[in-house]
């Protein structure tokens, strides 16, 4: 493997080609013509512009971009995540060309991408699942009947959704066949599939995944969790290794069940396999994620893995060159996404020109970052800045960090979650470990956020003025 393709934009982009590097492999990156002045543009050994601004017409038209890929001798592509990192199709059409794709095969890409189709891959195994049904669902009186059968709040979700759209929850029956209309009409219209199906909503659930990596040699391994229980609209914005409530023989009994949800599938490469976690820490199988996570870097700042060189090496047809008791978990790391959104108006994407930007540096502190001052956030895709990582020798250390790291990172021109993130660090729930996925709406409000900044604000004048005390002391003080 000589040289690799980065069907991606952005931080992800830059993180893949950087181990890239480090291993002696050419990079190309392709870009659309809102990128042309992107780093991950300029980090690359070569790029290609693949088109116009529309993910429709630029990273999502894969045939483009194996064009690309076979006109400049690349040997195996990397998809990142999102795009078309969980399109079977794609996969399969860069296979039947000749090259590698740096990723699962297109058959466990295809059976996890339906989390319908996942539920039954894996109920050969022993592995509990949210109670619920398991087959797509459309008449209403059936529906009633199994919601009634796991009680109410039921969640209706769509099985070919993903990136937290396409869930409904419902509170009483006389909501249920409203709600299920309008769920199979937005599952149809989002994702081409009106499949749905039905769940128990779990009241107050954490979000706990297990990281796994299998190769081509029957070997397959956990790298331990991440918790994702800090989400807005379902999604992630706050992630942390290890998770403060896992004990460790919950530990292995998860670890066990996702290595063996990757088996179910024969799978290949890194993945992620996400539970809920209740209450009274039973856990239950959410779904497969095929693909590298936007907050692997967590898992590698623990166990001290370049798990993109993984991916490479498992591509290649290497086996891994660990076991599962060589892994540790050591330290503790979190990750904030820095997403242009605005925290003080529902995160909505806050779109514009960086006419400030500068990420903060230090020890313990990671930032994979995909944009530099003065350029602009282009409206046309995911609107996450850079990944903002701390590590710590404990969970203290690591939260300490990231609120002194946030506080060195400036960005002007745009709102950002950064704020967002003081929060999270700042509040005793998060710092206690009792939190779940409700903790914006139970906790977040604009003026806690308001009122964070200006404890902050306050913290720093008294610390300038204890400084500037000390000083006069200091120069008062005779000879
Ligand atoms: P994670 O990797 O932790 O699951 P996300 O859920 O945010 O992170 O998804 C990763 C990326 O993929 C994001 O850019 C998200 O917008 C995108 N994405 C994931 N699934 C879908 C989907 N079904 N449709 C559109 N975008 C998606
Ligand atoms: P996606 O494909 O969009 O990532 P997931 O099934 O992974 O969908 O769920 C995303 C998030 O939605 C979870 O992290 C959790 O916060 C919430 N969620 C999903 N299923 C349930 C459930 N049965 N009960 C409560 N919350 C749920
Ligand atoms: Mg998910």
């Amino acid at each position: 493997m000589k040289k690799i393709l980065i069907a991606n934009r952005g931080e992800i982009a830059i993180r893949v080609m950087r181990t890239a590097r480090k291993m002696g492999i050419a990079t190309v990156a392709v870009f659309s013509e809102a990128d042309r002045r992107s780093p991950h543009v300029k980090y690359a050994d070569e790029a290609v512009c693949i088109g116009a601004p529309p993910s429709s017409e630029s990273y999502l038209n894969g045939d483009k971009i194996i064009a690309v890929a076979k006109k400049n001798n690349v040997d195996a592509i990397h998809p990142g995540y999102g795009f078309l990192s969980e399109n079977a199709e794609f996969a399969e059409a860069v296979e039947k060309q000749g090259i590698t794709f740096i990723g699962p095969r297109s058959k466990a890409i295809k059976i996890m991408g339906s989390k319908l189709a996942a539920k039954e891959a894996v109920s050969r195994y022993n592995i509990p699942m949210v109670p619920g049904i398991d087959k797509a669902i459309t008449d209403i009186e059936h529906a009633k009947e199994i919601a009634k059968k796991i009680g109410f709040p039921v969640l209706i979700k769509a099985s070919a959704g993903g990136g937290g759209k396409g869930m409904r929850i419902v509170q009483a029956e006389k909501d249920l066949e409203s709600q299920m209309k309008r769920a199979i009409s937005e599952a149809e219209s989002a994702f081409g599939d009106g499949s749905v199906f039905i769940e128990k909503y779990i009241s107050s659930p954490r979000h706990i995944e297990i990281q796994v990596m299998a190769d081509d040699h029957g070997n397959i391994l956990h790298f331990f969790e991440r918790e994702c229980s800090i989400q807005r609209r379902h999604q992630k914005v706050v992630e942390e290794a290890p998770s403060s409530v896992l004990s460790d023989e919950l530990r292995a009994e998860m670890g066990r069940a996702a290595t063996d949800v990757a088996r179910s599938c024969d799978y290949l490469s890194a993945g992620t396999v996400e539970f809920l976690l209740d209450a009274d820490h039973n856990f239950y199988f959410l779904e497969m994620n095929t693909r590298l996570q936007v907050e692997h870097p967590v898992t590698e700042l623990i166990t001290g893995v370049d798990l993109v060189e993984l991916q490479i090496r498992i591509a290649r047809g290497e086996p891994i060159n660990l076991t599962q008791e060589d892994l540790r978990i050591n330290g503790h790391a979190l990750e904030l996404r820095v997403y242009a959104e605005d925290p003080y108006n529902d995160f909505l994407p806050s779109v514009g020109r960086l006419t400030g930007y500068k990420i903060p540096v230090g020890d313990g502190i990671r930032v994979d970052n995909g944009f530099e001052q003065g350029m602009e956030v282009p409206i046309f895709y995911d609107p996450m800045l850079s990944k903002l990582i701390t590590y710590g020798q404990n969970r203290e250390e690591a939260i300490e960090k990231m609120i002194s790291a946030i506080g060195d990172y400036k960005v002007e021109g745009v709102e950002t979650t950064l704020p967002f993130g003081r929060f999270v660090c700042q509040h005793d729930a998060f710092r206690s470990g009792q939190f779940d996925t409700h903790f914006v709406p139970l906790y977040f409000t604009k003026k806690a956020l308001n009122q964070g900044l200006n404890e902050n604000e306050e913290a720093a004048a008294l610390i300038g003025l204890y400084a500037y005390l000390k000083d006069r002391k200091k120069l008062r003080t005779p000879n």
